[in-house]
């Protein structure tokens, strides 16, 4: 039991021939026999991976002795298996997809940093505004209290929005938060280079404030959305408030599963008891879908799925 560990980490750092350093990097990852993924742009890294305590420790080693990456931060879970199925390492023209007209440079304009102590303090002083640098179905399943959700479903359209909504930000103090901290490195200094004035960033994300034995994930609700296989991690250590619903009920819900259209595929929350009833379709379109993963991996015949539908009123005709 935990003889694994997970591993996130970035760097904004100017990468030379950042496509010949990616085949390398694969190889030398693959070598290692670790498993995850890992961009690598003309920018930087951004990369989690998972492996044996060894293998983890070989790969930081490894990493720190590249005069590139001597400061990179590793943030460190304990696993009992690994988090991945792969090793992918990708070469991509951004390490944060927001397309913006005039690129961000995080080494020259960002927002401050704040230690997670100092970002627990902030959120609690008056004229504060928190804003979850996200996608929707992150913030679903956990966020700080009384955080904006901006209503977008991918993080390249958050500029327009805040740009829509700009009095919501007028002469606050501009408090953003993300995973492991990178999207907000971009997006904080874009919400300087906007003219907003006080933006100040929470240092190594929300999985470090997790951990920060001052801030004890204080404040958070919910869980923090993950992206390998465990899908979620805790992070308040001292209450458990649960902010998912079910998508079928609206009960509340902790669990994620992906829709079984596989040209749907939208992440659902569901209990296992309401998964099973609506045949993980997130719509009546996805749940009779003739592709329907659910269906398939039951073995349903024709009329056990019926029978379902007929459950929860729904009828098909075939
Ligand atoms: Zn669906």
């Amino acid at each position: 039991m935990n003889n694994y560990r997970v591993l996130l980490y970035y760097m904004y750092v100017p990468i030379e021939n950042p496509e010949e350093f990616t085949a390398q990097h694969l190889k030398f990852c693959k070598d290692l026999e670790l498993k995850g993924r890992i961009l690598i742009a003309k920018e930087g890294i951004n990369g989690t991976v998972s492996g044996t305590i060894e293998q983890t420790d070989i790969y930081m080693k490894t990493m720190k002795e590249d005069s590139r990456f001597a400061e990179m931060v590793f943030k460190i879970d304990v696993a009992d298996s690994h988090a991945f199925k792969k090793m992918h390492v990708r070469h991509r023209s951004e390490l944060v997809t927001l397309r913006l007209e005039d690129d961000i440079n995080p080494n020259i304009v960002t927002g401050n940093y704040l230690s997670p102590q100092e970002f627990y303090e902030a959120m609690n002083t008056p004229d504060t505004v928190v804003i979850d640098a996200r996608n929707d179905y992150e913030y679903e399943i956990g966020h700080f209290r009384g955080a904006v959700k901006p209503d977008i479903k991918n993080f390249r359209e958050l500029p327009d929005w805040i740009q829509n909504n700009r009095e919501m930000f007028e002469g606050k103090k501009i408090l953003t938060y993300c995973t492991g901290g990178i999207r907000c490195e971009k997006f904080s200094g874009w919400l300087r280079e906007e003219g907003f004035e006080d933006v100040s960033q929470l240092h190594g994300g929300i999985v470090t404030y997790g951990k920060d034995p001052e801030a004890q994930g204080k404040l958070w609700d919910g869980q923090c959305y993950v992206f390998d296989e465990r899908i979620i991690v805790p992070i308040n250590q001292t209450e458990h408030v649960i902010v998912g619903k079910d998508h079928f009920t609206g009960e509340p819900c902790e669990r994620y599963v992906n829709c079984g259209n596989p040209e749907c595929n939208k992440k659902i929350i569901t209990s296992e008891e309401n998964e099973h009833k609506h045949l993980r379709g997130c719509t009546h379109e996805c749940r009779v879908h003739p592709r329907n993963r659910y269906v398939s991996e039951h073995n349903l015949s024709v009329e056990q799925v019926n029978e379902r539908l007929a459950h929860i009123n729904e009828v098909v005709v075939n």
